[in-house]
Formats: C-alpha cells, structure tokens, sequence
C-alpha cells in the first residue's frame, strides 16, 4: 500500500520535501495553518501593492533546478529567475559606499580605489574560497547528519583544517583584507546567521563566496510567486494541500509517530510526520511533553536564537529607478564588539544598520504603473528581550521612514499610499515563529552540525524535521539542501524498518 506521509507547514522546506516525496510516489499531504503557502516567504497585499515578506535574496539558483529536475519537472515551467548584477550596494558608516556584484573585474575596480592593496587581497581570498567550497560545502552542508561520531572523519576534518574554521568571519577577513569596511561588507550574511562578524565562525564565509561565484538572484513576481510554484509542483505531482488548516499536535504512540490531530478535532493517519512548523514553536505546542526528548523548555531557554526584525512593507506612489534592488547601511554601531550591538539584545534606537529592497525595478508586477514597493528591515531584538512595541512601534516607525534617507530614499514620508509593519510579535503571533526569532537558532558551535536539533528526530521513530532551526541551518539554500536529506532518511526508514 502506498505510504502516508503527512506535513506540517508549507513553508520552503515543506513545499520542497513534498515535491521530493511525491515525485517517489508516496501519498503526501501538507496541513498549514495560513490561508496560502510559503511560510515566511509567503507575501501579502495592501490595496493595489503586492510584496514579499521574508527572503529577498535568491542564491545557487541550481538547487531549486535540481529539485525540480529531480522530481521529474522543468523549474522553467513554473518560473524564471533573474540574475542581478550589481546585487546589493552597501552604504558605510563614513559615507563610503560598494556595490556587490558577480563582475569580479567590476568588483576589484571598486576595491582599488579604496585601497590599492585590496584586490590582490581579494584574488587571494577568493582562490582560498574556491578550494574551501570543494572540501566544505558537500560533505558538511548537503550529505545527510550523522551522529556525532560520524562527523569525526579523519579525511574531512584534515581536508578542513587549512581554512581554520576556528576563526571568527571577523578575524578571516582581517586576515585578507586589514580594512573594517571590507570586513563587514563581506560578512553581513552573518546576521541572518544570528550572529554577529566577532562571534560566527568564519565557515560562513562560503555564503558571500557563493554570491561572488554564482549570483544573487530574483524570482519573477517575487519570492512569493516561488512559493506559489512550490505549491503548484507539489500538486502536480499528486501532493494534497490543505490551507487554512492548523495542526493540534502530532499524534505519537510508543515511542513513534501514528498521525497528526488537526485543530478542528479530526486524525489524519500518516506512516511519517514531518514537521516544518518553526521548530521552537513546535516542540513547545505540537509535540506531548512526554515525547520532546531533550528539547525540555529549560533547554530551550537556555537555546540561542536570532535576532527578530522590524518591517515596513510601503506601497510609494513614484518609482526610483536609479536606486538599486537590495541596499543596506551599515552603521557605526556594527563596528562595536560589545553587547548589546553584538547580540541584538537591545534596541538600537540612535543609528541601526537596516536594509531596503526596491524590487520593483527589475519586477513592475507589484505595483500599479508608475508606483513602487519598497521592503524595509531593520534587526531587532527577539522577545526574549524587553520591548514593548505596542509603545514603540509608531515612533520606531517614525524614525526608520526618516533614516530612509541614508539609502537615497528622500522624502519617502509623502509618498507612502499603503503600508503594513510587523514587529517581533507578528513574527510570533502571525507566523507562529518562537520568539518571533526570524533567522531561527544561532549558529554558534553549540547550536552546529551535530549539535543542531537533527531532522531525523532522536527519539520518536518516522517523525522528521525540516526547517532553518534544524540540521544544517538557516535561509533557502541550506533548507533546499535539508529537504534532500529529509527525503533520504523517510525513504530509508521506510523501506527498512519494520513497525
Ligand atoms: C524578514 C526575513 C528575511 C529573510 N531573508 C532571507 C533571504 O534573503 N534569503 C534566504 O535564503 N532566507 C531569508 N530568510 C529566511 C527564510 O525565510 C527562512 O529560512 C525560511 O522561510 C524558513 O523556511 P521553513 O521551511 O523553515 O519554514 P517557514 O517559512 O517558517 O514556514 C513554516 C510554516 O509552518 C506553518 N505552521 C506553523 N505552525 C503550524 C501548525 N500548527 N499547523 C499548520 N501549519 C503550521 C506556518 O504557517 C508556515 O507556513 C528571511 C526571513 C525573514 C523573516
């Protein structure tokens, strides 16, 4: 009989698992409390403007072609991507400004003029990156956990050795590049990390190599029309979406999972369970205590989870076409090494780095003609901190519209028709996110490889995880990855084990 496998959310890594599984043949089902598929990623309209809510920065585009490939479907049947090129300009504390882009030549023209030894640095940081891409991105990022022994390899940790994953990204680039701009130019990726430069560890530096080497990338009509092409494949290879449909709890018998129990009452049989669900959030609400293994709430208390991110979602009634796609200022304030600038542990309310995406540019869809969208994030502290935002929020707003400026968007005040904000608490209450800590659990050494909460969960046989606060980690591209390894280990299980 064919096998019921059940899912619960439809964010990226649920659509992906599922596409996986019903291109395999197995009877899958998505149960996801929104009224539409995506997850973080999953948009929202306000009049006549449509944005995206989450992920603005698409990289290896090659993943989502290979897992449509692998399910049997052509990626250009549901979307096209577009590649950026520049990709993202950076604007520094001291007026300075770089703009990030695949061009390496372009690149290093601008490294030149702000310091003659730079590009050399750079050919020499890069020639290293080409080598660590080789010896870390397959064994560590897309081969499925093992335990902890089994990452005790002598080959691979020997081969990982020269790149010094002991190093802070912080220290890596001063090693290179001796100039703080440089520094945190290239680790900014390290905030959707959790983390601070002077904290994460410099294995991370692969995400902006990987963004020299391959791009950043856009989905034509957003991220959420990726998501919707998620949600189409999967049904097209036979999966069931349920929308608007949340789960109670996963049902668990003797040790292994027997289905889920969705709110309204009802039980849905499934021979595995694979949770999406933001995991803090899960583990606390959609597993029985008898069942959470070691993920205790004193545990998770004591667990490290990211920053949270105030958001302006702004329907504008001009465009600003000279203005690039993703820009982002980093402040002074990124430079200090002390919490809380380090930790986002409180808010920063005289000069925050933030981040606008002006997409409308390359993708008019969003707005009526001759109108814009602009996306504003700003990090914040998650709510294990305190803010009280139904204080703050206005003024907060207030003030981030007027530091706008920084980025070149002048008076954006009197152009604003619509517009929508989320703060830590719509990331929790709306998305179900625990402490609404967007980019997940840390990626400190305790919160790593073996370290991480696994996909194939420890202690209740055929239940799964897939997510960014699993094994291996945050953002899309590790998801893609982690939906590969998902597949395999259901497969395994299933067509090994007897129940
Ligand atoms: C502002 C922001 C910017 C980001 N930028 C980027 C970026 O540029 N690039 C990048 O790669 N990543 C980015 N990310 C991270 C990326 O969005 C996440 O890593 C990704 O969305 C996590 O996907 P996920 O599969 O873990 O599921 P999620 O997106 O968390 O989806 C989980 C789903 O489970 C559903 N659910 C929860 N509880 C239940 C229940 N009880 N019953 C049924 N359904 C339930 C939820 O409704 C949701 O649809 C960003 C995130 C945010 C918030």
């Amino acid at each position: 009989m064919t096998k019921q496998i059940a899912i619960v959310g439809a964010g990226p890594g649920g659509l992906a698992t599922a596409m996986r599984l019903a291109a395999q043949g197995y009877s899958v089902q998505i149960f996801e409390a929104a009224d539409r598929v995506g997850g973080r990623m999953r948009g929202l309209e306000n009049g006549a403007y449509a944005f995206d809510t989450g992920p603005t920065i698409l990289q290896l585009p090659r993943l989502y072609e290979e897992l449509f490939a692998e399910s049997g479907l052509s990626l250009n049947d549901y979307i096209c991507f577009q590649k950026l090129n520049p990709h993202t300009r950076l604007h520094f504390w001291d007026g300075t400004k770089l703009d990030l882009t695949s061009d390496l030549a372009a690149f290093k023209t601008q490294l030149a003029a702000m310091g003659s030894e730079l590009p050399q640095a750079f050919d020499r940081w890069y020639a290293e990156h080409l080598r660590k891409y080789e010896a870390g991105y397959k064994p560590y990022l897309s081969t499925p956990v093992r335990s902890l022994l089994g990452y005790l390899r002598p080959a691979e940790i020997l081969a990982a050795i020269p790149f010094r994953p002991w190093e802070t990204l912080y220290e890596q680039f001063w090693r290179f590049f001796k100039d703080e701009r440089i520094i945190y130019a290239l680790s900014y990726p390290s905030k959707y990390l959790g983390m601070h430069p002077t904290v994460c560890s410099s294995i991370f530096s692969l995400i902006p190599f990987l963004e020299f080497a391959y791009g950043v990338w856009h989905p034509q009509g957003g991220f959420r029309a990726l998501a919707q092409a998620m949600g189409r494949a999967s049904e097209d290879l036979g999966a069931k979406i349920h929308l608007n449909c949340p789960v109670k709890q996963v049902w668990i018998e003797d040790g292994r999972v027997r289905g889920l129990e969705l709110a309204n009452g009802e039980r849905i049989f499934a021979d595995s369970v694979v949770v999406n669900a933001d995991f803090g959030y899960a583990i606390k609400n959609l597993i029985p205590s008898s069942a959470r293994g070691r993920y205790s709430d004193r545990k998770l208390s004591r667990m490290k989870f990211s920053c949270s991110t105030f958001m302006l979602y702004l329907g504008i009634n001009r465009r600003y076409e000279n203005l690039p796609h993703h820009q982002i200022y980093l402040s002074e304030h990124i430079r200090r090494q002390e919490r809380p600038w380090i930790d986002d542990s409180a808010l920063d309310e005289e000069d925050p780095s933030f981040y606008v995406c002006n997409p409308t540019i390359v993708d008019p869809s969003n707005a009526p003609q001759g109108h814009s969208t602009l996306f504003v994030l700003v990090p914040i502290p998650n709510i294990a901190y305190d803010v009280d935002w139904t204080a703050k929020k206005h003024s907060y707003r207030d003030f981030i519209i007027k530091r706008m400026s920084l980025l070149g968007y002048e008076n954006v005040e009197k152009h604003i028709v619509t517009e929508t904000c989320y703060t830590a608490l719509t990331w929790r209450d709306d998305y179900r996110v625990h402490l609404g800590a967007v980019f997940n659990l840390n990626h400190n050494w305790s919160q790593l490889g073996p370290f991480r909460p696994p996909i194939r969960s420890e202690n209740v046989r055929h239940l799964y995880w897939i997510g960014g606060a699993v094994h291996p980690g945050s953002g899309l591209l590790t998801i893609l990855e982690a939906a590969r390894s998902a597949t395999f280990f259901i497969e395994r299980d299933l067509n090994k084990v007897k129940v």
